[in-house]
């Protein structure tokens, strides 16, 4: 197989520059979709748009039941550090979560079998999904789409900065948290900033609001129960000298168990009726649709032990003792059938969502030999 990916990843590692030098944001992504459709057609593939999205679609090759692969494909509205080589000539946007090798990881795996379609027993479709970072996230459609008869399993990866290239890593069980998006919107009577004791300071409030909804959830939550409660967005005033009349927060809640999400609901809603009592403001508090929890499938799991300890050498592999609370609609597709979700070593040890998140591209021949080698395990088996 090495001689063969030595052949497929130039072009691999081109197409992965191009995604991360022409990142688009969720639901926009339709540059990246005639790139991912032109090399597939390049390589006499069929790329199938989605029927109720604009951007995304699949790819199919082999036959019979099928395995699929998520690949990833938006970005993120964060501007990358221009130190960066291949950087994003967009501006304002940024492939800082790795989704830029998550599609280019789905085409090199499609790619390798146009040449070695023997090694597939099944039909493998690749799934490009748009919108993983939004709320809600591209897979709630793709769900929808007719596009799941056949589909036994399914699988996807996601680039690690903190795992060393070359690993893979994977847990038993949950592993990652449910996503609730929280919008905080502060009501004031608004005034001057000469005279804040006549009205309410509502930047200030807001500042205390989110200390004192932590404290208060952190004295009411067991504290053997994970969670996290972070804002990402605030939003109020015009003028240095006018106090605004509202204020907007904007955050994710993140745990792994629904009837503690339940009551953190309950709570946050309760603490912000006494906390616009105290301080006479009004407050407005909406929860989007939670993203589940990613609980991988028992049985892939145990498949993908096998494969590493019959195939590969399983000092690559990782396996975790603890879930991540990064969320991803990866879980929607769990709905529908079993699935796994591994990740893979990306090196850099840079932080996702920052504008200097940066892997090491030669992450990507490693990761398509492990991804590559499973899909004809999971067939052959
Ligand atoms: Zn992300
Ligand atoms: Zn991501």
């Amino acid at each position: 197989m090495n001689n063969d990916l030595k052949q497929i990843s130039p072009e691999i590692i081109n197409i992965r520059r191009m995604i991360h030098e022409n990142p688009e944001l969720s639901y926009s992504e339709y540059n990246t979709t005639e790139l991912i459709n032109n090399s597939l057609t390049k390589w006499g593939l069929e790329f199938h748009p989605f029927e109720n999205l604009e951007t995304g679609g699949y790819c199919d090759i082999g036959n019979g039941h099928i395995l699929a692969f998520r690949s990833d494909i938006d970005a993120l509205p964060i501007n990358e550090n221009p130190c960066h080589e291949f950087c994003s000539k967009n501006s304002g946007i940024m492939h800082a979560c790795g989704h830029d090798y998550h599609t280019a990881i789905g085409l090199g795996l499609l790619k390798y079998f146009v040449n070695h379609q023997s090694e597939l027993d099944g039909k493998l479709r690749v799934i490009f999904q748009p919108a993983e970072e939004a709320d809600p996230g591209g897979a709630k459609s793709v769900v929808e789409e007719k596009i799941w008869d056949n589909v036994k399993e399914i699988f996807t990866v996601h680039v690690d900065s903190g795992l060393d290239i070359g690993k893979i890593s994977v847990i038993n069980g949950t592993s990652s948290a449910s996503s609730t998006v929280i919008i905080v919107k502060l009501n004031g009577p608004g005034g001057h900033t000469s005279r804040p004791h006549e009205t309410v300071d509502l930047i200030h409030v807001t500042a205390e609001f989110t200390i004192q909804v932590l404290t208060y959830l952190r004295e009411h939550i067991d504290p053997r129960n994970s969670f996290v409660l972070a804002f990402g967005q605030i939003h109020g005033g015009d003028y240095h000298n006018v106090i605004p009349q509202t204020v907007t927060l904007q955050g994710t809640l993140r745990t792994f168990d629904n009837s503690i999400l339940e009551k953190l609901l309950k709570l946050i809603k309760h603490f912000a009726t006494c906390f616009s009592k105290t301080y006479g403001l009004s407050i407005d508090i909406k929860f989007t649709n939670t993203t589940p929890g990613v609980v991988n499938d028992d049985k892939m799991y145990q498949i993908f032990i096998e494969y590493i300890n019959k195939v590969k050498n399983e000092s690559n592999l990782v396996i975790l003792q603890k879930p991540s609370m990064g969320a991803d609609d990866f879980s929607f597709y769990l709905d529908k059938v079993p699935g796994l979700y591994l990740h893979i070593g990306g090196g850099g040890n840079s932080v996702a969502h920052s504008g200097d998140f940066n892997l090491n591209e030669n992450l990507l021949k490693p990761a398509l030999n492990h991804l590559i080698g499973f899909v004809s395990y999971y067939f052959k088996r």
